[in-house]
């Protein structure tokens, strides 16, 4: 273990919280998961307990001190991540009066369609409504009623009383804070998915008293808004106790898991992009002008870096694609889908191209760069020669090919090209994987050390600039390239041709999934 200063960090996902130890310099020294229990309600709920992320992070960092005695003396700093658009609504002393609603939970659709729902409409908005909140904040809540926003607006409605009793209504990783701290407050970054701030300057982010009085929510129960860059407090002696660590130590306001993957890729320089390919993916990366692209469905939102935005855009099922045909292959005694370093093995025997079957990604329908649930996934063209190997590398070249869309997307959003790609996310493990992705995408594929945990790293090099022992423009070199992949000219012609195949195949497909979407209560 090196000596030197170190920052425990906190990333909170779905599964569970990871917790680790990192330097001040951005080494990652050790880290620890503990899994949480996830609800899924039949009315599209999605609740996890508090307390359990508590209690998962408590252990957790019990393990990870166990064998380093020094760590104590060592921290210096303390950081959380964590899932976004995750609402949990707590009282005067701090105690959540619900579960959290994760950003799964889709119950406060209805809210959203009444609220915004109207004549005239546009893309299922009412204009009036669509133009304020676009102006303003640079978005609107999705339908899909996935967003805080319509959490809150749910808890209104369905639970009022709940919705009177709230002092506060965090982020999942503000409420980490409070606990940690005792001080409720969120960073200009966490609390975009209120859709309640004004974000056309981002050196003056607050919520807009013209969004509040038209969503019907009031100020006091939304926490004041800080730098993620910022120390928002002392570790407070009970929080101490708990993770048997010094009280006192600074905690910082950190960021959401988006945002913290984003510096944790080392591209933080303007305009650097980085793909994250996790069980979603997206393509970002800072920018210092804001912008909004309808047609697109693109936009940018405050980052955690001062005085920039990132592009806020993400194709809905990248590595769940994997996971599900994990779960296809595998033999039918078997409880496990095919483990990842299997599904790398068989991509690698299948020719580039899979003999020309292709896949498409859209298990669960797109957001960007066309937003359509209706859209469903498919392979075409097999034949009587199709082999289990064609099917694994096509599910691998077919999330290529749907970034490349997304690519093309994000460079006309940009107006330029862009050359180099970082690559973090669970599916960044894959070697195989990087090499279809710059064979696709015809670009420089850097992978980074690490890079399921790139959230984890970046809010620990939030930290490490918050306590001024590291610069921006130093974060690139502190995180560690671990394999480059670059384009092979000989499958150039091949990719292209099939990613133009895949192209026309959405214009061929979508309105035949518009039709089987209204026809699923028949299958239902
Ligand atoms: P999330 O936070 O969404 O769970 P992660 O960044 O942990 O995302 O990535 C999980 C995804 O990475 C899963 O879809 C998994 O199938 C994929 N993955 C992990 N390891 C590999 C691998 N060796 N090859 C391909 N995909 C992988």
């Amino acid at each position: 273990m090196p000596g030197g200063r170190w920052i425990l960090t906190v990333d909170l996902g779905t599964t569970g919280p990871k917790v680790g130890l990192v330097s001040t310099q951005g080494e990652l020294l050790a880290w620890e998961k503990e899994p949480t229990r996830l609800s899924l309600l039949p009315d599209g709920g999605a609740e996890q307990d508090p307390q359990e992320w508590w209690e998962a992070i408590r252990r957790a960092t019990h393990r990870l001190l166990e064998g380093i005695p020094e760590a104590r003396d060592r921290i210096v700093a303390i950081g959380c991540t964590g899932m976004w658009s995750t609402l949990v609504p707590v009282d005067r002393e701090g105690a959540p009066l619900t579960p959290a609603i994760l950003w799964m939970d889709a119950r406060g659709a209805p809210e959203v369609e009444e609220m915004f729902g109207g004549f005239p409409s546009v893309a299922g908005y009412r204009l009036d409504r669509l133009i304020l909140w676009i102006r303003l904040t640079g978005g609107i809540p999705g339908h899909s009623g996935k967003d805080s926003f319509a959490h809150l607006l749910y808890l209104r409605r369905r639970r009022p009383e709940v919705y009177r009793e709230t002092w506060k209504f965090l982020e999942a990783k503000d409420y980490l804070n409070l606990r940690l701290t005792g001080c409720a407050a969120a960073s200009y970054d966490s609390i975009a998915l209120f859709w309640l701030t004004d974000n056309r300057d981002i050196h003056r982010i607050d919520y807009h008293p013209v969004l509040l009085r038209a969503a019907g929510v009031d100020r006091e129960k939304l926490p004041d808004l800080r730098k993620a860059v910022e120390i928002l407090g002392p570790l407070r002696p009970e929080a101490a106790r708990d993770l048997d660590l010094r009280p006192g130590i600074p905690v910082i306001v950190g960021t959401p898991d988006v945002q913290a993957g984003a510096v944790g890729s080392g591209a933080v320089a303007d305009e650097a992009p980085h793909l994250y390919l996790g069980t979603s993916s997206w393509l970002t990366c800072h920018v210092p002008f804001r912008r909004v692209d309808l047609l697109r469905n693109m936009t940018t939102l405050p980052s955690a870096i001062p005085g920039r935005y990132f592009i806020a855009n993400e194709q809905e099922t990248a590595g769940a694609c994997l996971q599900v045909l994990g779960r296809l292959l595998r033999d039918p005694t078997a409880t496990a889908p095919l483990p990842e370093p299997l599904l790398d093995a068989l991509a690698a025997q299948a020719p580039p191209g899979s003999g020309g079957l292709l896949f498409t990604p859209w298990l669960y329908g797109e957001r960007t760069p066309v937003e359509d649930s209706a859209l469903r996934g498919g392979f075409f063209s097999l034949s009587l020669e199709t082999r289990r190997e064609h099917l694994v590398r096509a599910v691998f070249e077919g999330v290529a090919y749907n970034t490349r869309w997304l690519l093309e997307a994000v460079e006309g959003f940009l107006r330029h090209r862009v050359d180099h790609i970082r690559f973090i996310g669970g599916g960044a493990r894959s070697a195989i994987w990087g090499q279809i992705m710059a064979d696709v995408l015809n670009r420089t594929i850097h992978t980074v050390q690490e890079p399921q945990l790139a959230a984890l790293r970046g809010v620990a090099l939030l930290a490490a600039v918050a306590l001024g022992e590291l610069m921006w423009t130093e974060i690139p070199e502190r995180v560690p390239i671990a394999a480059t992949f670059r384009p092979d000219p000989a499958n150039r012609a091949r990719y292209d041709a099939l990613f133009r195949e895949f192209l026309t195949l959405y214009q061929a497909t979508r309105r035949i999934y518009r039709r089987l979407h209204t026809l699923r209560p028949l299958f239902a």
